[in-house]
């Protein structure tokens, strides 16, 4: 998609820090972390959101949280645990519309 920054950042054209990459998706740190590892694991294709994903699109949404340990590993936290966060829409506070997974750890995290 011509105007998606997530888009821009996998063709290049958005410098960013990938952390692992292969045919299918990213992972780049996010720019605004918030917690000493801080990873969003993005589709290669476009994909709006979480409220887009289909019985054709699927697949690549099982690969990225099949590579989840892999990333996280890769960030020194494989073992000592990780959240997957995604938002979905405005009332979850989506605001880049790319569907990504936010992998978050490197601390104790609070829940809820
Ligand atoms: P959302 O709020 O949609 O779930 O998450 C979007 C995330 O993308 C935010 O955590 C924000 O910091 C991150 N982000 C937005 N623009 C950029 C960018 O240009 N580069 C990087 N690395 N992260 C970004
Ligand atoms: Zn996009």
């Amino acid at each position: 998609m011509d105007n998606c920054i997530f888009c821009k950042i996998i063709k290049g054209e958005i410098p960013s820090t990938v952390v692992y990459e292969d045919d299918v998706m990213i992972a780049f740190k996010d720019l605004n972390p918030v917690a000493p590892v801080h990873v969003l694991m993005i589709p290669k294709m476009h994909i709006s959101s979480a409220a887009e994903i289909t019985e054709e699109n699927a697949h690549v949404v099982a690969h990225i949280f099949n590579k989840a340990k892999e990333v996280a590993e890769i960030m020194g936290i494989g073992n000592s645990g990780f959240r997957i966060v995604n938002n979905c829409g405005e009332n979850a506070g989506q605001t880049v519309m790319h569907l990504h997974f936010h992998l978050i750890g490197g601390k104790t995290l609070l829940w809820p």
